[in-house]
């Protein structure tokens, strides 16, 4: 029996026979040709056949595993159907005279190359993208046979030196029962499809993989990252016990799909989703998800070089509420600035980029960027429960002086004769200190609160919440943060209105009952993350929830606070 240690990327235990995917030979040598035209067709026609194995791929994808998780493939597509990228081929063959192999090879190193200069870390992360589609038409080029990840029929744990976006969606169609991959993190686009697909995965096994034969037994945990080689009989009972409860309890929450957010005697709050785009709330509403807390718009506008327009934005959000069919849909107004660029706005790098010029500050500023997204919001409006959410906001002026600017965009609409929905509910995030204070005053002026706990938590505790230094000083239970969060949920709760909470904190484990016990009525997180809220809900009472909140709030400090809570989940 051998123990190996790598990184858990996607939760769950997984007991099979490992399947090692041996590496296809795609090595090409550089080669002179004569006929400039038939050598483009190759290309030309196997970009086609590429193609046409992505659809098919997408749509398979798409019945068996989620629309989202299709979405790869269009993105795929697009990339394959780019004339820069074809042309980049047929250019090379004309200007070299080098086979299609090798002009597929050039090419893909040259986007590459191109996707790894830059800054940014998800465009780097289109390096791979490039890779999967490149190697797709290489294998057209070369008549090899898509691969073995084809040929599956029984379970197995597939042990890969990495897997593309597309073999990663085939293998949820597969028997397959976990994944370990030599290369990648916690980022990378196996990683977040096997979480999303619920397969445990472990990434980042490097040379120990080597341990791993062909059809030997093994026993993986995603959560921890252990791999067992061989399990002795001992190991293996504990394993299979272990994996026994995790799949009762998986059964356990699907049954929470179907209810409503509640403590065990009645108490609602209701459960949503954070999403960051249109796709990511089809996987809200088919978990259950009572509506999108929190729509991070500022998605659309990063990882590219122009602005969304109008139209644009208006059918992002549009097909948001589309897919939550009625439910309400929270959508932040722009959020950039601090760690998230927009390389269109071409904001100057700041000493203090969070406390800088960022989010609404940046809106009320440049109004004519504001107007646009407000218009968007307006006449997406009409197809659902849309809401508008103002971030970062640290006084009542901001938040006039925004409804100032929504009341023009209507008047501007309303003069051209577009269509929209003029009675929309507005909101604000409560992220900063001196918001969470004065929340009695901003109460007066809005529908609805939102705490962005994570900023919440960065600017009340001084802590720079990307800076893995400082982390142990980035402390949710905080009591400090606490009372913030009892005082902006007090104050909404005597105004009348929701408040909810959409950062980390919500989708906490254990922590549903903690924000309940605050006076939280609205919780937003990640989508995986629902079930498990409801459940840890649906486990106290009401009584139970202030209880705890009571003694977390008198604690002396986040460390007896964090101690209370563990006694507390035992
Ligand atoms: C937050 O600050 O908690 C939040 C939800 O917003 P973001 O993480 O996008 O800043
Ligand atoms: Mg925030």
């Amino acid at each position: 029996m051998i123990r190996i240690k790598a990184l858990g990327v996607s939760e769950g235990l997984a007991h099979a026979k490992a399947l090692v995917i041996r590496e296809v030979d795609l090595t090409v040598i550089k080669e002179s040709i004569t006929d400039v035209v038939a050598e483009q067709k190759r290309i030309t026609d196997a970009v086609e056949a590429a193609k046409k194995q992505i659809e098919s791929l997408r749509d398979q994808t798409a019945k068996t595993i989620g629309e989202a998780e299709a979405e790869i493939f269009n993105a795929h597509l697009l990339m394959l159907e780019d004339p820069d990228f074809v042309e980049g081929m047929t250019g090379l063959i004309a200007d070299e005279k080098i086979s299609a192999e090798y002009a597929c090879f050039c090419n893909c190193e040259n986007f590459q190359q191109m996707f790894r200069s830059m800054d940014d870390e998800y465009m780097q992360a289109r390096a791979a993208d490039i890779g999967d589609i490149s190697q797709r038409v290489l294998k057209v080029l070369k008549g090899v046979a898509d691969n073995q990840i084809d040929a599956i029929n029984e379970p197995c744990i597939i042990v890969a030196n990495d897997l593309s976006p597309s073999d990663t969606a085939k293998i949820g169609t597969k028997p397959v029962v976990g994944f370990i991959t030599r290369v990648g993190g916690r980022t990378s686009h196996s990683a977040i499809m096997a979480r999303s697909m619920g397969i445990p995965a472990v990434a980042g096994m490097g040379d120990k993989a080597d341990d791993i034969a062909d059809g030997i037994e093994l026993l993986l945990d995603g959560g921890s990252g252990e791999i067992i080689v061989l399990p002795d009989a001992e190991t293996l009972t504990v394993f299979e016990g272990k994996k026994k409860a995790a799949d009762e309890r998986k059964h356990m929450l699907a049954a929470y799909k179907e209810k409503e957010g509640a403590t065990a005697d009645g108490h609602r709050i209701i459960i949503e989703g954070n999403i960051g785009t249109p796709d990511d709330a089809v996987r809200v509403a088919e978990l259950g998800g009572e509506g999108v807390g929190l729509f991070r718009s500022e998605f659309l506008f990063m990882d590219r070089n122009d602005l969304p327009s109008e139209e644009e934005q208006f059918e992002a959000y549009k097909k948001a509420c589309q897919a939550m069919a009625g439910k309400p849909v929270i959508i932040r107004t722009l959020d950039i600035g601090g760690d998230k660029e927009v390389p269109a706005l071409g904001l100057e790098k700041e000493q203090n980029p969070f406390l800088g010029y960022r989010a609404i500050r940046i809106c009320l500023s440049q109004t004519d960027l504001f107007l646009t997204q407000l218009r968007a919001l307006l006449r997406a409006a009409r197809f659902g429960d849309l809401r508008i959410m103002f971030p970062m906001i640290s006084s009542v002026e901001e938040i006039r002086n925004a409804k100032h600017v929504l009341q023009q965009a209507k008047d501007l609409l309303r003069v051209e004769g577009v269509d929209f929905e003029p009675n929309v509910k507005v909101g604000i995030m409560v992220e900063i200190p001196v918001a969470a204070v004065m929340a009695d005053v901003l109460a007066k002026e809005v529908d609805f609160f939102s705490i962005g706990t994570n900023d919440l938590i960065q600017y009340s505790c001084a802590v720079d919440r990307i800076n893995e230094k400082i982390s142990y000083l980035y402390r949710p239970l905080h009591p400090g943060v606490l009372r913030l969060i009892k005082m902006t949920a007090q104050a909404g709760n005597a105004a009348g209105i929701e408040v909810g909470v959409c950062g980390e904190m919500a989708g906490t484990r254990g922590f549903a009952p903690i924000l309940c016990g605050l006076g939280i009525t609205n919780l937003s997180m990640s989508a995986a993350a629902m079930l498990a809220a409801k459940a840890d809900l649906a486990a106290v009472t009401f009584e139970q929830c202030k209880q705890l909140a009571d003694k977390l709030l008198e604690a002396p400090n986040a460390t007896e606070a964090e101690e209370i809570f563990s006694a507390w989940m035992d």
